[in-house]
């Protein structure tokens, strides 16, 4: 228990003041005054945080559904300063960028858009992922709510549904503002899987493209098609292979040997498309090379892997008395596998919709039992084992040619876990090209020339692997269309597609 600190009062004993708790009470993270919060159908809903593609898809799939919705912008250097200023100290970075973001957006409904602080307190609502840690995402609900008493939105409601649960959401949600039903679930689902699909060709194409640009026009053509889709209640699978006319408009020269690089780490820091990794993604394309982002679905089956392996020790206990078939194990168990199926179903509709063909869905068997030498897989925070194993599988699958591992300053699970795990890991593949890098939020300078130095191998690597092999006489002009995907033991686009010519 812990006592307010009205409640503390200095007393003298023997000459000396001292502090005597005089009467504790509980300590609640409740307003000071009453609030009167508007109806549900005033209520505004508030969210973001992933790709900027998925955050304007989430929009449109949940406005479809008749929620009052906004995707808030993307977290930038201005987000990651007022999270700062606002945040308690020694935060993960993710932590001053979201908060801090959300606090800007509402200054900003303030101070530029003329509403009172009462009127944004009782009109909007804020949803994110909630969890119980076991690292300082535990306690992300905690210093939303101190960020925002302080920046004087005292009372303003934030609401969660847990990232491990997905539609096994407990009862803890204000279910008055937010209806975490099966239908809802899906929805935004469909609406993440389809921009992960639309973000992986993106990142297959931009740095192949003949004109600066025509990547992200043809992306954004998709995105309207997409989001008209959800909005109009029209068949998503039908916009999806409308896009692929879009897509196919964008020349390519598909044969210059780039770096592949690998993106992953903390999931936040490893998937935001902004100052939050300092733009990473853009600026290796920049540098000449092509990425391989990691998508959110990694992130979804991670989620599904970890609750399957929670039940199965749940259900090796041993309980005295213990009823021989417990009926809420089967239920989680049935649910899981609902899950699974219906979220590999989706992505891989959808993938073949649009021309997606390569990707494969990652095994979460395989990636436990590569990594499970290096890292236990009972520790579940961050990404838990599932850093090292994307290493070992790159360099075991030749995947690509160099993997970096990208992670917030003072982050427990991925900073100072994973990365002394990592140097086993390259000492055992001493052919592994790896680069393990830090965000602050500052220091972007510094960030680039390591990553530089790393891409200088990396880029030596594709040519290598590329002049290897003998250019035909005739080039088919398959091999620039973005739906010719051959899958060979290669990592470079440009060698993939000479190999499958032999
Ligand atoms: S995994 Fe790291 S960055 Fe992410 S919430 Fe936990 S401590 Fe913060």
């Amino acid at each position: 228990m812990s006592a307010t600190c009205s409640s503390i009062k200095p007393q003298e004993h023997n000459g000396d003041l001292q502090f005597i708790n005089a009467t504790p009470t509980q300590w609640r993270d409740v307003p000071q005054k009453a609030i009167k919060y508007a109806p549900k159908s005033e209520t505004i809903m508030l969210s973001g945080g992933l790709t900027i593609l998925q955050d304007q898809l989430i929009q449109a799939a949940l406005v479809s559904l008749g929620e009052n919705y906004i995707s808030m912008p993307n977290p930038n250097f201005e987000s990651f300063q007022t999270g700062k200023a606002y945040g308690n100290r020694g935060q993960c970075n993710p932590t001053y960028f979201t908060v801090g973001n959300l606090v800007k957006y509402l200054q900003n409904l303030r101070d530029e858009q003329g509403l009172s602080s009462e009127e944004i307190v009782q009109k909007y609502v804020y949803i994110t992922a909630g969890g119980c840690g076991p690292c300082r995402f535990g306690m992300y609900i905690t210093e939303y709510k101190k960020a925002l008493r302080d920046a004087g939105f005292e009372g303003f409601r934030i609401t969660s549904f847990e990232h491990d649960k997905g539609i096994f959401q407990g009862d803890d949600i204000d279910d008055e503002i937010l209806q975490f039903t099966p239908k809802f679930f899906i929805t935004l689902i469909k609406s993440v899987i389809i921009g992960d699909i639309i973000n992986l060709l993106g990142y297959k194409m931009r740095p192949y493209e003949l004109e600066a640009g025509s990547t992200d026009k043809a992306i954004e053509a998709c995105k309207e098609l997409i989001s008209n889709a959800f909005l109009e209640k029209k068949s998503l699978i039908k916009a999806l292979w409308n896009c692929r006319g879009v897509l196919e408009k964008v020349k390519l020269n598909r044969l210059q040997p780039k770096a592949k690089v690998m993106v992953m780490g903390e999931f936040w820091a490893a998937m935001t498309e902004g100052d939050g990794n300092y733009n990473l993604h853009r600026f290796l394309e920049a540098e000449g090379a092509e990425c391989i982002p990691q998508p959110i679905i990694n992130r979804l089956m991670l989620s599904i892997w970890e609750a399957e392996r929670a039940l199965h020790k749940n259900e090796n206990l041993h309980v005295e008395n213990a009823k021989k078939i417990d009926f809420s194990n089967v239920k989680t168990r049935a649910l899981i596998k609902l899950g699974k199926i219906a979220i590999k179903t989706h992505f891989t509709i959808y993938a073949k919709a649009i021309g997606l063909d390569d990707y494969e869905i990652p095994n979460m068997e395989k990636l436990a039992s590569l990594s499970k030498d290096y890292y236990t897989l009972d520790c579940e925070g961050g990404e838990g084992h599932l850093e090292v194993a994307h290493l070992i599988e790159s360099v075991k699958e030749n995947i690509s040619h160099l993997v970096i591992s990208v992670k917030p300053f003072g982050c427990m699970p991925s900073s100072a876990v994973s990365d002394g795990v990592q140097s086993l890991v390259t000492n055992r593949f001493p052919e592994s090209n790896f680069l393990s890098i830090e965000t602050s939020g500052e220091g972007a300078a510094n960030f680039y020339s390591r990553v530089q130095m790393a891409l200088f191998k990396a880029k030596q690597l594709a040519k290598e692997e590329f002049e290897s092999l003998e250019l035909p006489k005739e080039i088919p002009a398959k091999v620039h269309n973005y739906l010719y995907q051959p899958h060979n033991q290669k990592a470079g686009t440009a060698a993939q597609l000479l190999a499958s010519l032999r």
